[in-house]
């Protein structure tokens, strides 16, 4: 599904010399590739703060510790997404309240935001599913007449824009209260290892955040909070350092490949190609067509067999997992997600992809349909 090996030849030299510097320096944590990546990442972002940490999945749970929820306070968030969503909700022994999304950009539905709010909520989680922005207008506009905080799970989407319709334009990510991503090696700015990160505008809530991924250490040895160790260490902070340069081109080179797809596939009976949502570019972490009455498995078989991955991001909804079955929810609650668990599917995405490889895949996936 993703070529690591391609870009990182690409780069070799200045991923390698970064490394070495933070070898020869041997300050592992905290060391100033860290310190020089946070910067570069703000001015790329056009964001106050950002605050690394271990992973995309520590960035939501210290998203959600930072703003002082407290255990039964309800979180609303979409049952169509990787379930480091949810999981932190559940972790945290906050409510995950789950709602349906748009069926054409996958991504949250507002109005079912607006249904599910009770006096106990307090927070919405937007994830910008697969590369595009959720509708950040809508999601905002709701916190404010709600008074909820807003955290943006931005993992698969570092480098897109929202357009809004008052006019302005900002990195996903950077809308809400607190962004968070991950920099997990397949996702669109990876490292090699696990790495994530938080933004916020709020000089604040970035001082929480800066506490409780240190052990909620604000004075050394002094504990203000129950916190977490969450760090981003020094090495992965100089391959992202190398990379965050070139993620533009990146996104542009994922982009380039989901143009070619869509040409073969647009207009074909049996598949819908992915929906740009008119106030988002989409960097495509992921290119996904709904298949209608394709036998799925079969198709995935078939490519499988000329060493072709293609991937069900994802097979069961959320509300119908066993760790997350609830009595409030059953099956046929949210039929939107339910269908898009049975007839999505993603082919390979990422910068390398040449017309060779896309030209193969393109035609095994339509004569697999002819
Ligand atoms: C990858 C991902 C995460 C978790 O990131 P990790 O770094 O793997 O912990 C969370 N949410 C979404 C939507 C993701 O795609």
């Amino acid at each position: 599904m993703v070529d690591l090996k391609g870009q990182y030849e690409k780069i070799k030299e200045e991923v390698d010399r970064g490394i070495h510097q933070v070898i020869d320096s041997t300050q592992f944590v905290n060391g100033q590739a860290v310190k020089d990546f946070q910067t570069d990442l703000e001015k790329y972002l056009g964001v106050k703060h950002v605050i690394p940490c271990g992973n995309g999945t520590d960035a939501l749970q210290v998203a959600m510790m930072s703003l002082g929820l407290r255990p039964g306070d309800e979180v609303i968030t979409s049952d169509f997404t990787f379930v480091a969503t949810v999981e932190v909700i559940a972790l945290l022994g906050l409510t995950p309240v789950l709602v349906d999304v748009d069926p054409l950009t996958f991504n949250i539905d507002p109005e079912a935001i607006e249904r599910a709010i009770t006096p106990k909520t307090k927070a919405i989680v937007p994830v910008h599913l697969f590369g595009q922005s959720a509708d950040m207008d809508a999601v905002m506009d709701i916190a404010h007449r709600h008074n909820l905080f807003v955290i943006e799970d931005n993992c698969q989407a570092i480098g897109a824009d929202f357009i809004s319709k008052e006019g302005w334009t900002k990195k996903t990510g950077t809308i809400g209260h607190i962004g968070c991503t991950s920099f997990f090696p397949s996702k669109n700015l990876g490292c090699y290892g696990d790495g994530g990160a938080i933004f916020t505008n709020d000089d604040e809530i970035a001082h929480q955040l800066r506490g409780i991924v240190n052990h909620g250490m604000f004075v050394r040895y002094y504990h203000d909070y129950v916190g977490v160790n969450s760090r981003l260490d020094s090495i992965q902070a100089a391959v992202l350092k190398a990379k965050l340069p070139h993620l533009d081109e990146y996104c542009n080179a994922r982009r380039i490949a989901a143009e070619y797809y869509d040409k073969a596939f647009e207009n074909h009976p049996n598949l819908i190609i992915p929906t740009r949502f008119a106030k988002s570019t989409h960097v495509f972490h992921q290119y996904t067509l709904i298949s209608k009455g394709v036998d799925r498995a079969a198709l995935i078989d078939f490519l499988g067999k000329s060493d072709i991955p293609a991937m069900i991001y994802y097979p069961v909804p959320l509300h119908m997992q066993k760790a997350y079955i609830d009595p409030r929810y059953k099956e046929g609650d949210f039929p939107v997600t339910e269908s898009l668990s049975l007839t999505v599917f993603s082919l390979p995405m990422h910068t390398e992809l040449d017309e060779e490889q896309l030209h193969l895949i393109t035609s095994k996936v339509l004569e697999f349909l002819s």
